[in-house]
């Protein structure tokens, strides 16, 4: 079979989702974009914090400074326009480290305004640095405040890149039109300072759409992992349901019985308790009549019944049509009326039995004691098995003790 190749257009169109993905990252479903949006917003706010806070520091350090230096005159235009700069970052940092309380106590469900807020800041600061750095250019031809706040942006401001890209490229065109009003001299003389900041543009944006690109499919693998995690859990939970219930009666079934009985053993102290073993009449003849699939639905109808009945202690199908009760802190006297409950629930349901006009029943032995060990249950489960042999001698339908 020969492969189909694509077309020019479809060749273009895969090279652009290429492109796309390279610099959006991994593809996020909308509920996805959304989490990634509030762990960006969590982590941003941890820089903003102690970032806001040192430029904050600093620009009153550089304030004083230039008031010391003047002589508190502050009688040069340059040192007024550094001021005035100093002044901008200032509020505009004051600001923003006010309104990130405001911000979070008004933070609405899905919306990101502090993320906004933050990336808005991070524009503000690089757009900052050109004005500085423009202006510095009269006495110095580096680039140094340029540098760390490019660079400084684009490492801890997680900015998308339709954000980040025209950000920096408009940052370094004001810096390559504002740089020549401010040099002596001409252009070539300071064509290295022009070089360096086109290339720290460029490595400024590559650095900004990895960080922003690895960020997210780290946040997708995550994801991943968690949903898998879930999965397994999800998994393991239905696996211990089925490894202790009855898959038929929806009852603890025979294994867990096992389990209860250890964990009441592990105790220290004698634990009275009644044992109940319930067995359903004549149910045999009852399959005969109806068929097993009847069978199965009057086991599940009788099962649900006595389940009702049953609030204290825990109902275990022990086998076929036998059911274990065991109530712990229950006498002769409660496992009694409790028995008797039993046989009038079943009855209750009016299920129609083999015999015509006779309806479906069971029968209870009921013995009750204090356990401290298997062996004590053991011989209870044995006196409450003798005690339904009783009942069903006397006739079944009825609960009989011993
Ligand atoms: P008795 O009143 O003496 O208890 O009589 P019986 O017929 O109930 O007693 P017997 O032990 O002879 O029969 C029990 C019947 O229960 C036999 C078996 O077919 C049926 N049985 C056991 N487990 C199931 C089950 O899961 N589904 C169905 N439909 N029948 C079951
Ligand atoms: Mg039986
Ligand atoms: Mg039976």
């Amino acid at each position: 079979m020969q492969m189909m190749k694509p077309d020019n257009g479809e060749r273009k169109e895969e090279e652009s989702m290429k492109i796309i993905r390279m610099l959006r990252g991994p593809f996020l479903d909308p509920e996805q974009e959304c989490r990634f949006e509030e762990m960006m917003e969590k982590r941003c706010w941890k820089y903003f914090l102690p970032i806001g806070l040192s430029i904050l520091v600093f620009q009153i350090y550089n304030i004083l400074y230039a008031l010391q230096y003047t002589g508190f005159r502050l009688d040069t235009a340059a040192s007024r326009i550094y001021v005035i700069l100093y002044l901008f970052l200032l509020l505009v940092s004051g600001t923003a480290l006010m309104f990130r309380k405001f911000v979070l106590a008004r933070k609405k469900e899905k919306s990101h305004l502090a993320l906004s807020m933050y990336q808005c800041y991070g524009v503000i600061l690089l757009l900052w640095s050109v004005c500085v750095t423009v202006y510095d250019q009269r006495v110095s031809d580096n680039l140094n405040v340029y540098t760390v706040v490019a660079l400084g942006t684009a490492m801890l401001v997680y900015m998308k890149p339709v954000i980040s890209i025209p950000g920096f490229l408009a940052a370094e065109l004001l810096v390559l039109l504002g740089m020549p009003r401010f040099q002596p001299g001409g252009v070539a003389e300071h064509y290295g300072t022009y070089l360096n900041s086109v290339v720290l543009a460029a490595t400024a944006i590559a650095v900004s759409v990895y960080r922003y690109g690895t960020v997210r499919s780290e946040f997708q693998k995550q994801e991943l992992i968690e949903s898998q995690n879930q999965e397994i859990l999800r998994k393991s939970e239905e696996l211990n349901y089925m490894a202790n219930h009855d898959a038929l009666t929806g009852l603890w079934n025979r294994r867990f019985l096992e389990f209860f009985l250890d964990g009441l053993f592990c105790q220290k102290n004698e634990t009275e308790m009644a044992v109940l073993m319930i067995d359903v009449d004549y149910f045999k003849q009852y399959n005969d009549t109806y068929g097993h699939q009847k069978g199965d639905e009057c086991l599940k109808r009788i099962a649900g019944a006595m389940k009702l009945v049953v609030s204290r202690g825990r109902l275990f199908r022990y086998g076929g049509e036998e059911f274990v009760c065991v109530v712990p802190g229950y006498g002769r006297e409660d496992g009694k009326k409790l028995g008797e409950e039993l046989c009038r629930c079943v009855r209750r349901l009016g299920i129609e039995a083999s015999d015509p006009g006779k309806y479906v029943t069971v029968s209870v032995g009921i013995t009750a004691g204090t356990v401290k060990q298997r062996e004590d249950f053991d011989r209870l489960l044995g006196k409450a098995d003798s005690a339904l042999y009783q009942a069903k001698i006397n006739g079944r339908n009825r609960a009989a003790e011993q």
